[in-house]
Parts: structure tokens; C-alpha cells; sequence
């Protein structure tokens, strides 16, 4: 098979001067994912790197530079998934590590678990040697990341309208989403792989868990259905099983970019004017994409063609 990557920086609206930032992180993202695959790496192998890369870049929303909680801390939620045994690793609220991604896949390929959060997901952390960096590190200098005093009060814990849809609210906004970060490939072997991290949503309530380290919702690996990750309202994405979803329409016969397409539109039809985002690899090494955001940046290398990016 020929190999083939895509990464994507987040799907958000409020970060027009910001492009040109994304652009360069999630090209280098995907240039390091590449790579490993040119070595002969797995898929799983080259999604780890990609994401850490954008991990390590203060511009997203991931490990360094991820958004603030109402408790101005930080709490990051990671997932992986491949897709020849369904193996799916998760860490949510972890607090102490530079790379959640990397510990989601100690939790996948080295504990009997499949998720853990909080504390326990330190402690586990730990007892794998992964290295503990103080919080503050994580936190970016940048201040479109530090919420002000005056936004860190929460409306209520989360507001249910009469259609049952949960709004955490910020000083009266819904939470800001945006700058999540996520990688698919499929290797020369056939294997589809998916890593996904996040600080989650800004302002969120302390413990809050989105959609990203949850299997189906932030992403989804099924070497017979296609790999799928996703970002945008968490809360929303949640409801429709967004990335699953999308991996069964890939199955039914649809392309990767019509199944993005129509995820998209199930979303906004039984969510409301929720927003979102999705990549998407087929069995084929096909390709597609669908976002209802301003922006979201997302790259692609495929065997022998030079990378594309689109935001
Ligand atoms: N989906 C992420 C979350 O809800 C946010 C994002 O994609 O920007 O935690």
C-alpha cells in the first residue's frame, strides 16, 4: 500500500492572524510523520510523532500551550487507536506530562486498561517512566491562552436547554474550542492508525472530558472502515459518535469526503449550531475532509506526492 498521512491543527473561528502559525506547526507535524513512515515505521509509529510535534508547539491547544481550565490549570485528554486489533489507549485531566499522546499509547500497549484519567493517569505515567513537568510549563507564554479573571466564572456547570444540549458557558460564552490536534495514516503494511490530544475546551470546568480521548467520538481506527479524527465542540461531537460515525459511512460505500461531508451535516441537523471538524483515510488510502469553522488547518502526504495544505 502506499503510505499516506493528514494531520490537522484544530477547527476554530477567532485565529485569522494566527494561519500562518498553524500552517508552519501542522506542516512540520506532518513532515515528521512522513518521515517516520519513509523509514518503514508504522502508522501508529508516525501519528505519535506527528502529534507530539504540535504537543511541543505552544501555538496549539495540546500538551505545551493548551487552553486553561476555569481553575486556570491545565488538563489534557489524548487518545490512540489502530486498526487491525481495535487497540485504543486514553489518558483525560492529566495535569503533568509534556506528551499525553505517548502515555495514551503506554496505556494501550502496556496496561489492561483503556483509559485513565486524573491522578491515576499521572500515577500511571509514572510507573511507565515517563517523565512529570511541572504545570507551569505546559502553559504558553502566548496570552490568547490565559483567560482573564473576569471569564473564569461559569455561568452554571453546564446549562441543559429543552433540546438536552450541554453548553459549558464561559462568562456567558459557550467554551472556545479550536487548536485541538490530531494525525491518521496508514502505513505500506495497510495498518490505519489515529492519535488525537487537546487541552480541551477554554474556561472549561475543572474534570470536564471531551470528546477527544473517547473511542468514536474525538477519533477511530478500523483497518476494514477507514481512521477518522476529529475536532471541534466536544460536548456535541459526543452525541452523534462523530468519528465512528464517519467510519461507518466510509464502510457503507460512501468516499472519505462525502463521509466527512455528511458527518459534518448530522452534526449541525441533530446538535444545533455545533462546530466541527474531521479528516478522514479509507482502506484505500483515500482522503477527506469537511470542517464548519473558519479555519482548520490540515495537511496531507501521500506515497510519492508533494503535501498538500488547506485551511
Ligand atoms: N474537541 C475538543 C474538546 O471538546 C476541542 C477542540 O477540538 O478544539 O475538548
Amino acid at each position: 500500500m502506499e503510505p499516506v498521512i493528514v494531520v490537522h491543527g484544530g477547527a476554530g473561528n477567532d485565529f485569522d492572524e494566527r494561519v500562518a502559525e498553524f500552517r508552519a506547526g501542522v506542516e512540520q507535524a506532518t513532515h515528521a510523520g512522513w518521515d517516520v513512515l519513509l523509514r518503514g515505521g508504522s502508522a501508529l509509529d508516525a501519528v505519535e510523532a506527528a502529534v507530539r510535534v504540535m504537543e511541543d508547539d505552544p501555538n496549539f491547544d495540546a500538551g505545551h500551550g493548551s487552553f486553561l481550565n476555569a481553575n486556570n490549570e491545565v488538563e489534557m485528554d489524548a487518545m490512540v487507536m489502530e486498526g487491525a486489533r481495535l487497540g485504543y489507549g486514553a489518558v483525560a485531566g492529566i495535569q503533568r506530562v509534556s506528551n499525553p499522546v505517548s502515555t495514551a499509547r503506554l496505556v494501550m500497549e502496556r496496561s489492561r486498561h483503556s483509559i485513565f484519567v486524573g491522578a491515576g493517569a499521572e500515577q500511571f505515567a509514572r510507573s511507565m517512566g515517563v517523565p512529570v513537568c511541572p504545570m507551569e510549563e505546559l502553559v504558553a507564554g502566548s496570552s490568547i491562552h490565559l483567560l482573564r479573571p473576569e471569564d473564569r466564572i461559569f455561568d452554571s456547570a453546564c446549562s441543559s436547554d429543552s433540546a438536552g444540549s450541554n453548553t459549558a458557558t464561559v462568562g456567558g460564552q459557550a467554551s472556545q474550542t479550536g487548536d485541538t490536534v490530531g494525525a491518521i495514516a496508514m502505513d505500506a503494511s495497510g495498518l490505519l492508525a489515529v492519535a488525537v490530544s487537546t487541552g480541551g475546551t477554554a474556561g472549561k470546568m475543572p474534570g470536564r472530558v471531551g470528546d477527544s480521548p473517547i473511542i468514536g467520538c474525538g477519533g477511530y481506527a478500523d483497518n476494514e472502515l477507514g481512521a477518522a479524527a476529529a475536532t471541534g465542540s466536544g460536548e456535541a461531537l459526543m452525541k452523534v459518535m462523530f468519528s465512528k460515525t464517519a467510519c461507518d459511512l466510509m464502510g457503507s460505500g460512501m468516499s472519505p469526503q462525502q463521509a466527512a461531508e455528511q458527518v459534518l451535516r448530522l452534526l449541525e441537523r441533530r446538535t444545533g449550531p455545533s462546530q466541527g471538524g474531521i479528516v478522514l483515510i479509507n482502506p484505500a488510502g483515500e482522503v477527506g475532509s469537511a470542517f464548519n469553522t473558519s479555519h482548520m488547518v490540515h495537511a496531507c502526504i501521500s506515497g510519492g506526492k508533494e503535501m498538500w495544505i488547506r485551511d
